[in-house]
């Protein structure tokens, strides 16, 4: 045992075990490792189709778990172990610019911080070719999506998004956590295709949550 070990307490971010370096426990980490699958999926922004790339089933209890620990706890070493799973979904040989589908204002007020923005940035850290750029801003109020039916889903989250910067890259990668109808994340798409520039937008996403027959 080190001595630092005396003075900090050390647990796994999502079943709370005393552990002595990382972000999870060892079980924790197996198991989350034996649900990695990368998988493709598309969603429809008007006629047009657009990747989404993701790692697991929403319906994973560990999964869920992870997902939630990391809208709650601003932990850094659970943003470093999100950020190497979101970079197991990057296309190969992916360069170019890094964004996130921003969190509600609600959450981000509550908790501080943003679930998907900080793991993007640790991944940019240091890898070569990727760009961390906050592009996209949200605004107005919305409700939380999982409480709401496919169509409200379109509704609550209709022109919420902002893009901010005007020099816009050609080759974006969205981030986000949970991809459910892609209503959200395709609200973030179509801000960054109204600004008339002709991106091209793959999705990275941790879980996919398939509850709709139809998605789009
Ligand atoms: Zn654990």
């Amino acid at each position: 045992m080190k001595l630092s070990d005396l003075f900090f307490d050390r647990r796994c971010g999502i079943c709370g075990e005393k552990i002595y370096e990382g972000a999870v426990c060892g079980k924790c980490e197996k198991e989350i490792a034996s649900h990695i699958n990368v998988r493709s999926r598309r969603i429809y922004v008007g006629t047009k189709g657009y990747e989404v790339r993701y790692l697991f089933d929403y319906g994973v209890p560990i999964v869920k778990d992870l997902l939630f620990r990391l809208k709650r706890l601003s932990n850094k070493d659970l943003f470093k172990y999100a950020a190497e799973l979101y970079a197991l979904a990057l296309p190969e040989n992916f360069e170019g610019f890094v964004t996130n589908c921003p969190r509600r204002g609600v959450g981000k007020r509550k908790y501080g911080y943003d679930q998907v923005e900080a793991p993007c940035r640790i991944m940019c850290k240091g890898r070569k070719g990727l760009k961390y750029k906050h592009l996209v801003n949200r605004h107005g109020l919305s409700k939380e999506q999982k409480m709401l039916s496919q169509n409200e889903r379109a509704e609550n989250v209709k022109d919420k998004f902002r893009v901010i910067k005007k020099d816009i890259p050609k080759n974006i990668l969205i981030c986000d956590d949970v991809i459910t109808t892609g209503s959200t994340v395709g609200e973030c798409i179509s801000a960054l295709q109204k600004t008339g520039n002709n991106v091209s937008v793959t999705v990275v996403c941790l879980a996919s949550r398939n509850i709709f027959p139809r998605e789009g």
